[in-house]
């Protein structure tokens, strides 16, 4: 394989208007953030990743703001000039800066990216080089889709119903408290059949027990973050209560979290986000950690722009990734994205991988200058105080 050096490191930080706002127990936000990091090599070779902080602390500690901050002052400048003979490389060199997972994935991502398309590689068969044998990707992802939080039960029935139509064959809700146990009973009532699982995203806490054991007459397929956002210990008192599996997401940091949750029984699932565990080089070792485990694992999404979701669509389609990720078409989120082709959903509630080198899609520099232009314009830092 050809090492690569890294010449040159540029940052857009964008503001995409979203098709369809997707609200959270956390609330929702303007428009989708995010740092594009733009890595140029000696030999011109150039690989993008994006960092996908958003305006407020919400789902990570990490923010636009802070991410600038991180990447421009400490990260960037411990990568340049610095010859890479593979991008697993990237996480001893940023090794000083404790955590900013976010900012160390977007960095990273764009080393992988340039790293790949030198060697003539589909970011899929990168990360394969770097398992084991049996690894070889499959092509396509299989996926389904999350739902935010609807005004009504029937706006959900209504949602689901699309959903389907459009060929997803796994449908997430969003809960919190006093919009679980109804809607899982509406839904199941409308849908006996369909494979559904609802994310918490941390809105309960373990004396909720009792009334999420009432989820266990839905035949979930999985019941995802129920407790704290940092919390292993208390999932692990949590989950032998119920039938239902949880899976763990933002309490997964690393592939040791993966170990520690499966080994004291804190959750049966894991949801991989590989910005959350700071990189696809650790996203790699926790994949072994699940393989080994023999624990289900599926790609989860921050609503990337295409070229954050198509490195996240060559992983999910490794085989060791077991249930469908949250990686929707572009048509659920941007219109246009920034990059081309768009994603479709094809048959059996797959996408297709690109098998071009690198991420495989074809980055427009001009869309990101116009949403970097609209961040620059709607800066929510510089105008006001943030409610
Ligand atoms: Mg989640």
């Amino acid at each position: 394989m050809r090492s690569i050096t890294v010449r040159n490191i540029q940052l857009f930080t964008v503001a995409m208007p979203l098709v369809e706002r997707l609200r959270t127990s956390f609330g929702e936000e303007p428009f989708k953030t995010a740092i594009l990091v733009r890595l140029e090599t000696d030999d011109g070779v150039v690989g993008w990743g994006e960092s996908s902080a958003e305006i407020k602390p919400g789902y990570s500690y990490e923010t636009v703001g802070t991410a600038q901050h991180i990447l421009r002052q400490f990260l960037i400048p411990l990568l340049l000039g610095q010859a890479l003979n593979s991008p697993t490389e990237v996480p001893a060199l940023i090794r000083g800066v404790r955590g900013h997972p976010l900012s160390k994935h977007g960095l990273e991502a764009a080393a992988w990216d340039a790293w790949a398309k030198t060697n003539g590689l589909p970011m899929a068969d990168a990360f394969a080089a770097h398992l084991r044998e049996g690894n070889a990707p499959r092509g396509y992802a299989v996926v389904g889709v999350s739902i935010g939080i609807k005004p009504s039960i029937e706006a959900t029935l209504e949602t689901i119903a699309l959903r389907l139509a459009q060929g997803y064959g796994r449908i997430k809700l969003k809960i919190k408290p006093g919009w679980d146990v109804q809607l899982a009973h509406g839904v199941r009532h409308a849908y006996p059949n369909i494979s559904l699982m609802l994310d918490a995203n941390s809105a309960y806490t373990l004396a909720d027990a009792d009334h999420l054991r009432q989820m266990d007459e839905f035949n979930l397929l999985m019941l995802e973050q129920p407790l704290g956002y940092n919390d292993i210990y208390e999932h692990s008192k949590l989950q032998p209560q119920l039938q239902t599996a949880i899976c763990l997401d933002e309490s997964i940091h690393s592939a040791n979290d993966a170990r520690l949750a499966i080994e004291l029984g804190a959750c049966r699932i894991i949801n991989l986000k590989p910005a959350r565990v700071s990189g696809y080089t650790e996203s790699l070792e926790l994949y072994q950690v699940c393989v080994a485990h023999d624990v289900p694992l599926w790609i989860g999404g921050l609503l990337e722009t295409g070229i954050g979701r198509a490195a996240n669509l060559a992983f999910a389609s490794l085989p060791g990734v077991t249930l469908p990720s949250d990686i929707s078409a572009t048509d659920r989120y941007y219109n246009p994205d920034l990059t081309e082709p768009p994603f479709t959903l094809g048959l059996d509630s797959t996408i297709a991988v690109p098998t071009a080198p690198g991420i495989g899609v074809v980055v427009k520099e001009e869309r990101i200058a116009e949403a970097s232009a609209r961040w620059e314009q709607d800066n929510p830092y510089r105008a006001r105080e943030l409610s």
